[in-house]
Protein backbone atom coordinates (compact mmCIF):
# COMPACT_ATOMS: atom_id res chain seq x y z
CA UNK A 1 0.00 0.00 0.00
CA UNK A 2 2.70 2.27 0.86
CA UNK A 3 5.02 1.30 -2.18
CA UNK A 4 1.97 1.80 -4.05
CA UNK A 5 1.14 5.11 -2.72
CA UNK A 6 4.79 6.40 -3.15
CA UNK A 7 4.94 5.25 -6.85
CA UNK A 8 1.49 7.29 -7.16
CA UNK A 9 3.38 10.23 -5.83
CA UNK A 10 6.25 10.08 -8.17
CA UNK A 11 4.45 9.50 -11.37
CA UNK A 12 2.62 12.78 -10.50
CA UNK A 13 5.88 14.43 -10.17
CA UNK A 14 6.86 13.09 -13.15
CA UNK A 15 3.87 14.35 -15.19
CA UNK A 16 3.92 18.04 -13.12
CA UNK A 17 7.29 18.23 -14.48
CA UNK A 18 6.51 17.34 -18.01
CA UNK A 19 3.43 19.36 -18.03
CA UNK A 20 1.69 20.88 -21.10
CA UNK A 21 1.61 24.61 -21.52
CA UNK A 22 -1.82 25.42 -20.63
CA UNK A 23 -1.35 29.21 -20.75
CA UNK A 24 -3.11 31.89 -23.43
CA UNK A 25 -2.10 31.21 -27.33
CA UNK A 26 -1.53 33.80 -30.22
CA UNK A 27 -1.77 32.11 -33.42
CA UNK A 28 0.50 34.15 -35.73
CA UNK A 29 -0.04 32.65 -38.67
CA UNK A 30 -3.68 31.92 -39.59
CA UNK A 31 -5.89 32.15 -42.65
CA UNK A 32 -9.49 32.36 -43.60
CA UNK A 33 -9.69 31.86 -47.07
CA UNK A 34 -12.64 31.48 -49.43
CA UNK A 35 -12.46 27.65 -49.68
CA UNK A 36 -12.88 27.80 -45.58
CA UNK A 37 -16.50 29.62 -45.87
CA UNK A 38 -17.27 32.18 -48.78
CA UNK A 39 -19.61 34.78 -46.89
CA UNK A 40 -22.53 31.59 -47.89
CA UNK A 41 -21.25 28.09 -47.72
CA UNK A 42 -17.87 26.30 -46.92
CA UNK A 43 -17.64 23.74 -44.01
CA UNK A 44 -15.82 26.26 -41.61
CA UNK A 45 -18.30 29.09 -40.65
CA UNK A 46 -17.18 31.97 -38.31
CA UNK A 47 -18.74 30.24 -35.61
CA UNK A 48 -16.85 26.72 -36.00
CA UNK A 49 -13.72 28.43 -36.83
CA UNK A 50 -14.12 30.40 -33.11
CA UNK A 51 -15.09 27.19 -31.27
CA UNK A 52 -11.88 25.14 -32.63
CA UNK A 53 -9.81 28.82 -31.11
CA UNK A 54 -12.46 29.20 -27.86
CA UNK A 55 -11.67 24.97 -27.07
CA UNK A 56 -7.86 25.46 -27.84
CA UNK A 57 -7.19 28.59 -25.55
CA UNK A 58 -6.69 30.65 -28.40
CA UNK A 59 -7.18 34.50 -27.49
CA UNK A 60 -5.77 35.82 -30.07
CA UNK A 61 -5.30 35.64 -34.55
CA UNK A 62 -2.78 36.99 -36.84
CA UNK A 63 -5.91 36.94 -39.28
CA UNK A 64 -5.16 37.03 -43.20
CA UNK A 65 -7.18 35.47 -46.29
CA UNK A 66 -7.48 34.54 -49.82
CA UNK A 67 -9.17 37.19 -50.92
CA UNK A 68 -9.41 39.72 -47.77
CA UNK A 69 -12.85 39.46 -47.60
CA UNK A 70 -12.33 36.03 -44.83
CA UNK A 71 -10.65 38.43 -42.66
CA UNK A 72 -13.36 41.18 -43.06
CA UNK A 73 -15.83 38.37 -41.67
CA UNK A 74 -13.99 36.98 -38.89
CA UNK A 75 -12.72 40.76 -37.83
CA UNK A 76 -16.65 42.06 -37.67
CA UNK A 77 -17.83 38.55 -36.41
CA UNK A 78 -19.70 38.46 -33.27
CA UNK A 79 -18.58 35.12 -32.53
CA UNK A 80 -15.01 36.36 -32.14
CA UNK A 81 -16.02 39.30 -30.03
CA UNK A 82 -17.97 36.91 -28.05
CA UNK A 83 -15.36 34.38 -27.43
CA UNK A 84 -12.93 37.16 -26.67
CA UNK A 85 -10.89 36.70 -29.26
CA UNK A 86 -8.64 39.92 -30.55
CA UNK A 87 -8.23 40.14 -34.80
CA UNK A 88 -5.27 41.65 -35.87
CA UNK A 89 -5.62 42.21 -39.53
CA UNK A 90 -3.01 41.80 -41.96
CA UNK A 91 -3.73 42.77 -45.84
CA UNK A 92 -3.37 39.36 -47.78
CA UNK A 93 -1.62 40.66 -51.04
CA UNK A 94 -3.28 37.73 -53.14
CA UNK A 95 -6.41 37.86 -54.54
CA UNK A 96 -6.70 34.50 -55.99
CA UNK A 97 -3.95 31.56 -56.38
CA UNK A 98 -2.46 33.32 -59.96
CA UNK A 99 -1.69 36.14 -57.58
CA UNK A 100 0.88 33.76 -56.26
CA UNK A 101 3.40 34.09 -58.62
CA UNK A 102 3.29 37.45 -59.66
CA UNK A 103 2.51 39.98 -56.84
CA UNK A 104 6.50 41.33 -56.76
CA UNK A 105 6.36 42.64 -59.75
CA UNK A 106 2.06 43.51 -60.27
CA UNK A 107 1.22 46.95 -59.35
CA UNK A 108 -2.13 46.22 -59.22
CA UNK A 109 -1.60 44.22 -56.03
CA UNK A 110 0.42 47.20 -54.64
CA UNK A 111 -2.70 49.67 -55.38
CA UNK A 112 -5.06 46.99 -53.67
CA UNK A 113 -2.82 46.93 -50.63
CA UNK A 114 -3.42 50.98 -50.53
CA UNK A 115 -6.74 50.32 -50.43
CA UNK A 116 -7.60 47.87 -47.99
CA UNK A 117 -5.18 49.96 -46.01
CA UNK A 118 -7.30 52.97 -46.11
CA UNK A 119 -10.45 50.70 -45.80
CA UNK A 120 -9.31 48.67 -42.57
CA UNK A 121 -11.51 46.34 -41.06
CA UNK A 122 -14.14 46.62 -38.44
CA UNK A 123 -11.29 44.95 -35.56
CA UNK A 124 -9.67 48.30 -36.46
CA UNK A 125 -6.68 49.29 -38.75
CA UNK A 126 -4.81 46.69 -40.42
CA UNK A 127 -1.65 46.03 -38.61
CA UNK A 128 0.21 44.27 -41.75
CA UNK A 129 1.28 42.90 -44.98
CA UNK A 130 1.14 39.28 -45.69
CA UNK A 131 1.37 36.46 -45.94
CA UNK A 132 3.37 36.31 -48.82
CA UNK A 133 5.77 34.08 -51.00
CA UNK A 134 8.48 33.81 -52.80
CA UNK A 135 9.37 30.78 -54.04
CA UNK A 136 12.66 32.36 -56.09
CA UNK A 137 14.38 34.97 -53.97
CA UNK A 138 15.57 37.21 -56.48
CA UNK A 139 12.15 37.81 -56.48
CA UNK A 140 12.46 39.97 -53.15
CA UNK A 141 13.71 42.19 -55.55
CA UNK A 142 10.76 42.99 -57.65
CA UNK A 143 9.24 46.52 -58.26
CA UNK A 144 6.65 45.48 -55.90
CA UNK A 145 8.20 43.76 -53.22
CA UNK A 146 10.67 46.95 -52.86
CA UNK A 147 7.46 49.19 -51.92
CA UNK A 148 5.85 47.01 -49.74
CA UNK A 149 8.74 46.43 -47.53
CA UNK A 150 9.44 50.00 -48.03
CA UNK A 151 5.62 50.80 -47.27
CA UNK A 152 5.47 48.80 -44.29
CA UNK A 153 8.40 50.35 -42.69
CA UNK A 154 7.31 53.87 -43.82
CA UNK A 155 3.31 52.78 -42.23
CA UNK A 156 4.74 50.32 -39.34
CA UNK A 157 3.09 47.75 -40.74
CA UNK A 158 4.44 44.11 -39.50
CA UNK A 159 5.33 41.85 -42.61
CA UNK A 160 4.44 38.27 -42.51
CA UNK A 161 6.55 36.30 -45.18
CA UNK A 162 7.48 32.83 -46.73
CA UNK A 163 10.79 32.97 -48.07
CA UNK A 164 14.20 31.78 -47.76
CA UNK A 165 16.92 33.16 -45.60
CA UNK A 166 18.62 34.26 -49.05
CA UNK A 167 15.47 36.62 -49.26
CA UNK A 168 14.99 37.61 -45.93
CA UNK A 169 18.14 39.97 -45.93
CA UNK A 170 16.73 41.48 -49.70
CA UNK A 171 13.87 42.19 -48.28
CA UNK A 172 15.41 44.02 -45.23
CA UNK A 173 17.97 45.54 -47.67
CA UNK A 174 14.81 47.21 -49.39
CA UNK A 175 13.91 48.75 -46.62
CA UNK A 176 15.34 52.55 -45.52
CA UNK A 177 16.53 51.41 -42.27
CA UNK A 178 18.50 48.17 -44.20
CA UNK A 179 15.72 46.18 -42.10
CA UNK A 180 17.18 47.78 -38.38
CA UNK A 181 13.27 48.77 -38.29
CA UNK A 182 10.61 47.20 -39.81
CA UNK A 183 9.33 44.29 -37.95
CA UNK A 184 9.21 41.16 -39.78
CA UNK A 185 7.44 37.76 -39.08
CA UNK A 186 9.63 34.90 -40.71
CA UNK A 187 6.69 32.23 -41.61
CA UNK A 188 8.23 28.56 -40.74
CA UNK A 189 11.70 30.30 -40.07
CA UNK A 190 12.87 28.65 -42.89
CA UNK A 191 10.16 25.78 -44.37
CA UNK A 192 13.70 24.48 -46.16
CA UNK A 193 15.26 23.88 -43.50
CA UNK A 194 17.68 26.85 -43.20
CA UNK A 195 20.09 25.55 -40.54
CA UNK A 196 19.31 26.89 -36.70
CA UNK A 197 23.17 28.42 -37.12
CA UNK A 198 21.67 30.39 -40.18
CA UNK A 199 18.93 31.55 -37.70
CA UNK A 200 20.44 32.15 -35.33
CA UNK A 201 22.87 34.95 -37.56
CA UNK A 202 19.54 36.41 -38.93
CA UNK A 203 18.13 37.36 -35.62
CA UNK A 204 21.63 38.71 -34.64
CA UNK A 205 21.39 40.69 -37.84
CA UNK A 206 17.90 41.61 -37.64
CA UNK A 207 15.93 42.85 -34.36
CA UNK A 208 13.02 43.02 -36.21
CA UNK A 209 12.65 39.50 -37.01
CA UNK A 210 10.54 37.17 -35.29
CA UNK A 211 10.48 33.58 -36.45
CA UNK A 212 7.09 31.61 -37.03
CA UNK A 213 7.20 27.44 -36.36
CA UNK A 214 4.71 26.03 -38.10
CA UNK A 215 6.54 23.45 -40.35
CA UNK A 216 9.53 24.38 -39.04
CA UNK A 217 11.38 21.16 -40.02
CA UNK A 218 14.12 20.10 -37.19
CA UNK A 219 11.88 21.40 -34.37
CA UNK A 220 10.69 18.47 -32.55
CA UNK A 221 12.38 14.99 -31.78
CA UNK A 222 11.14 12.27 -29.93
CA UNK A 223 7.58 12.48 -28.61
CA UNK A 224 6.80 15.68 -29.90
CA UNK A 225 9.50 17.36 -27.64
CA UNK A 226 12.30 20.29 -28.95
CA UNK A 227 14.94 18.64 -30.59
CA UNK A 228 18.07 20.34 -28.56
CA UNK A 229 19.70 22.32 -31.03
CA UNK A 230 16.35 24.24 -31.45
CA UNK A 231 15.48 24.12 -27.69
CA UNK A 232 19.00 25.84 -27.38
CA UNK A 233 18.22 28.48 -30.10
CA UNK A 234 14.80 29.14 -28.19
CA UNK A 235 16.38 29.65 -25.01
CA UNK A 236 18.71 32.07 -26.76
CA UNK A 237 16.11 34.05 -28.06
CA UNK A 238 13.06 34.30 -26.23
CA UNK A 239 11.57 37.20 -27.44
CA UNK A 240 12.17 36.42 -31.14
CA UNK A 241 9.82 33.12 -31.58
CA UNK A 242 5.47 32.83 -32.77
CA UNK A 243 3.30 29.94 -33.20
CA UNK A 244 0.85 29.39 -35.73
CA UNK A 245 -1.47 27.40 -37.33
CA UNK A 246 -1.17 28.02 -41.27
CA UNK A 247 -4.75 27.14 -41.65
CA UNK A 248 -3.64 27.09 -45.38
CA UNK A 249 -6.14 24.59 -46.49
CA UNK A 250 -9.10 23.26 -45.12
CA UNK A 251 -7.78 20.24 -43.46
CA UNK A 252 -5.41 22.50 -41.33
CA UNK A 253 -8.59 23.44 -39.76
CA UNK A 254 -9.68 20.12 -39.47
CA UNK A 255 -6.23 19.32 -37.42
CA UNK A 256 -6.32 22.40 -35.62
CA UNK A 257 -6.67 20.94 -32.06
CA UNK A 258 -3.90 18.66 -32.99
CA UNK A 259 -1.29 21.51 -34.32
CA UNK A 260 -2.04 23.20 -30.91
CA UNK A 261 -2.09 19.89 -28.61
CA UNK A 262 1.58 20.04 -30.78
CA UNK A 263 2.29 23.31 -29.46
CA UNK A 264 1.45 22.75 -25.68
CA UNK A 265 3.74 19.96 -25.41
CA UNK A 266 6.84 21.61 -26.80
CA UNK A 267 5.74 24.58 -24.61
CA UNK A 268 5.80 22.41 -22.24
CA UNK A 269 9.48 21.51 -22.12
CA UNK A 270 10.50 24.77 -21.64
CA UNK A 271 10.87 27.41 -18.48
CA UNK A 272 7.23 28.26 -17.67
CA UNK A 273 8.34 32.35 -18.88
CA UNK A 274 9.91 31.07 -21.93
CA UNK A 275 7.12 29.22 -22.89
CA UNK A 276 4.30 31.93 -21.91
CA UNK A 277 6.55 34.29 -24.62
CA UNK A 278 6.69 32.53 -27.23
CA UNK A 279 2.90 31.07 -26.77
CA UNK A 280 1.45 34.76 -26.25
CA UNK A 281 3.74 37.49 -24.93
CA UNK A 282 6.09 38.10 -27.85
CA UNK A 283 3.16 38.58 -30.53
CA UNK A 284 0.65 40.22 -28.13
CA UNK A 285 3.48 42.91 -27.56
CA UNK A 286 4.07 43.36 -30.97
CA UNK A 287 0.43 44.59 -31.53
CA UNK A 288 -0.48 45.57 -28.13
CA UNK A 289 -2.85 43.22 -27.52
CA UNK A 290 -4.62 43.17 -24.17
CA UNK A 291 -4.10 40.07 -22.08
CA UNK A 292 -6.80 37.97 -21.87
ZN1 LIG B 1 0.51 30.47 -44.51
Amino acid sequence: MRRAALALLLSLAGAALAADYAGPLFDAHLHYNEEAWNGKSGPHPPADAVARMQRNGVRAILSNSRPNDGTHTLAGSPEARRAGVAVVPFVRLYRNRADYDNWFREETIYAMVQSELARGTAAGPYRGIGEFHLYDSANANGPVARKLMALAEEKQLAVLAHVDDTAIDLLMANTPSKGQKVRLVWAHTGIGGTPAARVDQLLARYPGLLGELSYRPGLTCDAGKLCPEWRALLLKYPGRFVVGSDTWVNQRWESYDATMRGYRTWLGDLPADVARKIAWDNAASLFGTKQP
